[in-house]
């Protein structure tokens, strides 16, 4: 098997890191440990422009992760970054929002049929933890349904680890999984008439597994028992917010939520979530207490309205669409030329590359570190991302790269 390319103890990403163990518990927190990627990959950035990101070694990468979900433009969009920064001359942190926050709610509410009103916090966590508040307000009740291995946030009420975590912060939390009606409908029954929300993903993203987009049934049966029971359906589109479908994830299925989620892609990069709503939830969202110092702060505010016109002006989604369908059918090929057989799935926007008898992804791991050194930045377990900056040329370059990475794996196989 191959190993990672040699980590230079003298480099400025090896130099970081020892600084970084001395005073960050376990040298970085959360999904950016660098555990999270493959060994040998850098750990410390320094830069980024459309498709590429620069480490603090200098090096540059064609980039596959897009700062795990929000870079939907490309790095440093010139439209986005004006926009920003014209408020931060103005001022970022003042005693009020700014007109952008009432700019972006009518935007949202023009773009998603469902959407009557729209409330903005800084992170994914923030807005699904809103939403659920929203959702016990709005209906008096307790319950909330989430699919067993789902990612909602870094909470004690939804966190994927226990760790810190109490039995009575998750008291009221029950489990079913994701596209299995049958689960849904006894989960569903166990909450009795306590049932405040039924919480889904846009599509099965969970960590290390095949994705799965929702199947119409599931959805219309998540809906169902949101409309019979007088309970919130609501639509974690953190990850998938934008790239999709401008009117929500779940827009082409027919489906709508009372209440979505969404933070990652909104600004391109810049820190913002927002909750939109039906006019059922309107009520509670005047009557609850959700708020934040920085979460009216007008900068990410107006480089989301800017990443919105852009992305309905070019019609985002179908060239993302476009370009995700080049990039897998290119790694797809490639691997077959190989001698293998690797898979992407999840909407092509953003796949997750599996090679075939590889469950650990040690053969993915293995190839991501030999795609690394040629200069692209993939990722063997989660799913990646694409942006409009990964132009034709952008993939056939970055293609190129990784039919060297699959030679350089010489035939190696799963261990
Ligand atoms: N929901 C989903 C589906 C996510 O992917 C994430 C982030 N990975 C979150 C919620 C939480 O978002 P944040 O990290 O911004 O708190």
């Amino acid at each position: 098997m191959i190993t990672a390319p040699p980590n230079d103890p003298k480099s400025n990403d090896a130099r970081l890191r020892e600084r970084a163990q001395q005073v960050i518990p376990g040298g970085m927190w959360g999904h950016m440990r660098a555990a999270a990627v493959p060994a040998g990959y850098p750990q410390f950035f320094e830069g980024g422009e459309g498709a590429r990101v620069r480490d603090v070694n200098g090096r540059t990468y064609i980039d596959f992760m897009c700062s795990w979900g929000p870079i939907i433009l490309g790095h440093r969009h010139p439209e986005v970054e004006q926009a920003a920064r014209a408020q931060l001359d103005a001022g970022e942190c003042l005693n009020g929002p700014t007109e952008h926050a009432v700019r972006l709610a009518e935007k949202l509410v023009a773009l998603q049929p469902h959407a009557d009103w729209a409330l903005f916090q800084k992170n994914g966590s923030d807005a699904m933890t809103t939403c659920v508040t929203l959702a016990r307000a709005g209906t008096g009740r307790r319950k909330i349904l989430v699919a067993r291995g789902a990612y909602h946030g870094a909470v004690p009420w939804c966190s994927p680890s226990l760790v810190g975590v109490t039995a009575e912060d998750r008291a009221h939390l029950l489990h079913f999984t994701y596209n299995d009606v049958a689960s849904l409908d006894a989960a569903v029954q166990e909450a009795g008439d306590d049932l405040a929300a039924i919480v889904v993903s846009a599509f099965r993203h969970d960590l290390g597994i095949r994705q799965e987009l929702p199947t119409p049934e599931f959805a219309r049966a998540a809906r169902a028992h949101c409309d019979r029971l007088d309970a919130a359906l609501v639509l974690d589109d953190v990850r998938a917010g934008f790239r999709l479908n401008l009117g929500g994830s779940w827009a082409d299925l027919g489906v709508s939520p009372d209440l979505s989620g969404y933070s990652k892609a909104i600004a391109n990069g810049y820190p913002l979530a927002a909750v939109t709503g039906s006019d059922r939830f309107r009520g509670a969202g005047e009557e609850v207490f959700v708020t934040g110092s920085f979460w009216y702060a007008g900068a990410a505010m107006a480089a989301a309205v800017a990443t919105l016109d852009v992305l309905e002006r070019e019609d985002g989604p179908a060239l993302l669409h476009a370009a995700g369908t080049r990039f897998a059918e290119g790694l797809i090929g490639g691997a077959a030329r190989h001698g293998y057989e690797v898979t992407l799935s999840g909407p092509p926007v953003m796949p997750l590359m599996q090679f075939a008898g590889d469950p650990e992804a040690k053969l993915g791991k293995a190839f991501c570190q030999q795609a690394l050194a040629r200069g692209v930045y993939l990722h063997n377990k989660h799913n990646m991302f694409l942006n409009l900056a990964h132009t034709d040329a952008v993939i056939d370059e970055a293609l190129e790269a990784i039919d060297a990475a699959f030679a350089a794996l010489a035939g190696a196989t799963p261990a």
